[in-house]
C-alpha cells in the first residue's frame, strides 16, 4: 500500500476520533485499560471453539504470547488520539493483516473475535452509571471496525500475491521435476519392491522394510509431485495406491507362509505398476517454465522460497512430521574473490550447489538465497538427520580443493545453522531461527555447525 493511501486511512481514523469529545476519548482509554484482559479473554474464548482455529493456534501459543499481543493492540488502538500517531497505527494494522495472510488465518475468524469483544463492551457499558456510556461504546465499535477493515485490505492484497506465486510455482516445480527426477524416482520405486522381494526370498526369519510412503519415491511424490499436479485426478489415486502398497507390505512382514508372502508381493507389483503408469501420465506435460531457478548453481532461487516453506510447514503441522532447515554461508568468501578472482569464486559456488544436491533426497529442497548463501529444507527430517547432512556438507567442502580451468587451486569452508521446526504457523520465525544459528556458527569461529537453542531443547 502506498504512502498516499496510508495517509488517507490515517486521516479517516483521525476524523472518527474528532467526532468525539476529549472527555469521551479519555474515558474510553481508561475503560479499555481497565477491561482489556476481559476483552482479550472473550476474543480467544470464542474463536478457539472454531475448528479452523485449532489449526493455526495452540492453547500454549494463546496463553503465552497472543494474549499479551492482543492486549497491547487494544491499548494502542485507543491510545492513538492521545499520542496523535495515526500513520503509525494504520501501518500496524497493515502489518497484522500481512502476518495473517502469511500464516493463512482466515479473516472471518478475526472478525468473529472482534464481534465478541464488541458484545462484551456493550454488556460492560450497560453496568456503568456514566452518562457517556453509549458514546464510549459507539466510539469503540467504530474504531474496532475500522482497524479490522484496514487489516482486511492488507490481508487480501497479500493473500492474492501469495496465491499467484503458488500457482506459478506449481507449474514451475512440475516442469523442473520432469527433467531431473522422473527417471531417478522410477528406479527408486523399483528398488523399494526389489528390496522387499529380496528379503522374502533370502529367508531371513524376521526382517523390516520401510513403508513405501516413507521411501525415497513416496516422500518425493507426496511432497513434490502431488503439489505440482494439484487438481489432477491421478494424484489422489496414486496416493491411495501408495498407502495400499504400505498395507500389503506390512502383511508381507507378518505373513506366516512364504507362498502367502509371494502372493502378496505379486499384488504389490501390480499396484506399483499402476502407480508408475499414473505417474507417467502426469508427467506428459509441455514446456519448461524457468525463472524459479538460479542459473549458476541450478538450485531454486528466492522466488518460491516462501511458498515452499509455508507449504511444508503446513504439511508438518497437519501430519505431525518433523521438518528441518539448514542455513549455509561460505566463509570469508570476499577474500576468495579478492585473491583468486570472481570466476574462481563462481566455481566454488557451483561446487557448493553440487554438494548440496548430492547430499539430499529428491523430496528435499535446495535454494541459493543470496550471493554465497544457501538453504536446505529437509522434509520428514529430525535434527539427527539434519545434523548428519550438515556435517556431510561441511566436511566435503572443507576437504575438497577447488581447481579452476585457469589452473588456480584453493580450499574454502562453510558455516551452517540448523533449525528444527517448532510448530509455529509463521514461516518467517523458522527462517529466522536457522539464520540465528548460522550467525552463532560464524561467531563460533566458522567452519562449524550450530543448532538453534530452541531446537536443541526439542
Ligand atoms: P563471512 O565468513 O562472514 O560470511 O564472510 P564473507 O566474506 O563470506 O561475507 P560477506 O557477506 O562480507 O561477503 C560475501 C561475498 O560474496 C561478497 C561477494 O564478493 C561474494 N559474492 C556474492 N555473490 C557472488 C557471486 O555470484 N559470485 C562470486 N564470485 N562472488 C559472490
Ligand atoms: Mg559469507
Ligand atoms: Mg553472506
Amino acid at each position: 500500500m502506498n504512502t498516499e493511501s496510508i495517509a488517507t486511512l490515517a486521516a479517516q481514523w483521525k476524523s472518527v476520533c474528532q467526532s468525539f469529545s476529549t472527555t469521551d476519548l479519555n474515558d474510553t482509554f481508561q475503560f479499555i485499560q481497565a477491561h482489556s484482559q476481559t476483552l482479550v479473554y472473550e476474543f480467544y474464548k470464542n474463536i478457539m471453539q472454531e475448528k479452523e482455529a485449532s489449526y493455526f493456534l495452540s492453547d500454549d501459543m494463546v496463553q503465552n504470547r497472543l494474549k499479551t499481543t492482543l492486549n497491547q493492540w487494544l491499548i494502542d488502538c485507543f491510545n492513538v488520539p492521545l499520542q496523535q500517531n495515526f500513520i503509525e497505527i494504520v501501518e500496524k494494522q497493515l502489518m497484522v493483516g500481512k502476518v495473517h495472510a502469511r500464516i493463512g488465518i482466515p479473516s472471518w475468524l478475526i472478525m468473529r473475535g472482534i464481534g465478541e469483544i464488541e458484545k462484551k463492551v456493550f454488556l460492560l457499558q450497560a453496568e456503568q452509571v456514566q452518562e457517556n456510556s453509549l458514546l464510549i461504546a459507539a466510539y469503540i465499535v467504530q474504531i474496532l471496525g475500522f482497524a479490522s477493515e484496514i487489516m482486511c485490505r492488507s490481508y487480501e492484497v497479500n493473500l492474492e500475491k501469495n496465491n499467484d506465486i503458488k500457482h506459478t510455482y506449481r507449474l514451475f516445480s512440475a516442469m523442473q521435476d520432469v527433467a531431473s527426477q522422473k527417471d531417478k524416482q522410477r528406479s527408486s520405486l523399483l528398488d523399494w519392491e526389489n528390496d522387499l522381494m529380496f528379503k522374502v526370498f533370502s529367508n531371513e526369519p524376521k526382517f523390516t522394510h520401510p513403508l513405501l510412503s516413507k521411501s525415497e519415491f513416496g516422500l518425493w511424490f507426496i511432497h513434490k509431485a502431488a503439489y505440482a499436479f494439484t487438481g489432477s485426478e491421478q494424484v489422489s489415486v496414486i496416493i491411495d495406491r501408495i498407502h495400499q502398497s504400505d498395507l500389503l507390505s506390512q502383511q508381507v512382514l507378518n505373513a506366516a507362509a512364504r507362498e502367502q508372502a509371494i502372493q502378496l508381493i505379486q499384488h504389490i507389483r501390480e499396484n506399483n505398476r499402476e502407480i508408475q503408469h499414473l505417474v507417467d501420465q502426469l508427467f506428459q506435460v509441455a514446456d519448461y517454465i524457468d525463472s524459479g531457478s538460479d542459473s549458476l548453481t541450478q538450485l531454486l532461487n528466492r522466488r518460491y522460497l516462501h511458498t515452499i516453506v509455508s507449504r511444508e510447514i503446513n504439511f508438518s503441522r497437519k501430519n505431525n512430521t518433523p521438518l528441518s532447515l539448514l542455513a549455509i554461508d561460505a566463509d570469508y568468501f570476499k577474500r576468495i574473490n579478492d585473491k583468486f578472482g570472481h570466476a574462481a569464486g563462481d566455481s566454488a559456488l557451483k561446487f557448493i550447489g553440487e554438494v548440496l544436491l548430492d547430499s539430499i533426497k529428491g523430496s528435499d529442497y535446495a535454494f541459493r538465497v543470496g550471493g554465497e548463501e544457501f538453504l536446505l529444507l529437509l522434509v520428514d527430517s529430525d535434527l539427527v538427520r539434519a545434523q548428519e547432512i550438515a556435517e556431510k556438507v561441511r566436511s566435503r567442502i572443507q576437504e575438497t580443493t577447488i581447481r579452476t580451468s585457469m589452473g588456480i587451486s584453493f580450499n574454502f569452508t562453510v558455516s551452517i545453522g540448523c533449525a528444527l521446526y517448532d510448530g509455529h504457523p509463521d514461516y518467517q520465525r523458522f527462517l529466522d531461527a536457522a539464520d540465528a544459528a548460522l550467525y552463532a556458527a560464524k561467531n563460533n569461529g566458522r567452519n562449524c555447525i550450530q543448532v538453534t537453542k530452541q531446537a536443541a531443547k526439542a
